[in-house]
């Protein structure tokens, strides 16, 4: 029953035209969005509909949760699934945001977000504006906070999201391994498209390079093609 009532607010939500304040919000804070055709900008303006009503988006650390906030941290989300669908997400409930780079007890150093097994994800606002508004640096912390995010949706944070079919796992495994063996040897032609935090593990490397093919899609075709390929089968052709 839960998914049939869903299924129909969500419908209901697509239905309806965005505020007319978002198009300008995207337009300042995420230039990708006008790179997409007409059908892809429809569906994300129905992804961003779903996701802004249905996550709690909390404040921390003296943030103010505006419309702003919301439908930019939601278009960086949306982009990743514009052609897998915002159900993808379904399993994520809060987004705590804070104004900038913050700290924890315990952990080194200043964050710029993190995504958490239990549904949560954390982001510096200053760090996702950042990386949505520079859309070819290859740095983008919210793309790779949501790329987590559909790691751990089928179970684990291992680098491998839930792909299209079976037949897909094999070859995904044997790619990403060699990809991630050979950064972690230090390999000239990957470090110049993904950073070296990729080389951490399986799923840093999964969102590292998934960082990598949003923002330097042609550079990672050239230095790593089939590691692109792997990702361009799983996220679909961008625009
Ligand atoms: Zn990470």
């Amino acid at each position: 029953m839960f998914g049939f009532f869903r299924r129909r607010r969500r419908r209901r939500l697509r239905a309806a035209p965005p505020p007319a304040t978002w198009s300008e919000i995207l337009a300042r804070n995420a230039p990708f969005v006008a790179g997409l055709d007409a059908a892809d900008r429809a569906r994300l303006d129905g992804d961003l509909q779903v996701f802004v009503a249905e996550k709690h988006f909390i404040a921390a650390g003296g943030m103010a949760i505006t419309d702003e906030v919301k439908v930019t941290i939601a278009a960086a989300a949306a982009r990743l699934v514009v052609h897998l669908g915002i159900e993808r997400y379904d399993d994520l409930t809060e987004i705590i945001v804070y104004p900038s780079a913050y700290r924890h007890a315990g952990a080194d150093g200043a964050i710029l977000g993190e995504a958490h097994a239990w549904g949560v994800v954390v982001l510096a606002w200053d760090a996702v504006v950042a990386g949505l508004r520079n859309p070819r640096d290859g740095h983008d912390t919210a793309v790779h906070e949501f790329a987590h995010v559909l790691d751990r949706a089928d179970g684990s944070f291992d680098g491998a999201p839930e792909l299209h079919a079976g037949a897909h796992y094999r070859p995904w495994a044997t790619v990403m391994q060699r990809s991630f063996d050979r950064l972690r040897g230090r390999d000239a032609q990957l470090r110049k498209v993904l950073r070296d935090y990729g080389a951490t593990n399986e799923a840093e490397f999964f969102a590292v390079a998934t960082e990598a093919y949003f923002e330097r899609p042609d550079d990672l075709r050239r230095r790593a093609p089939s590691l692109f390929d792997e990702l361009e089968r799983f996220y679909r052709p961008q625009p």
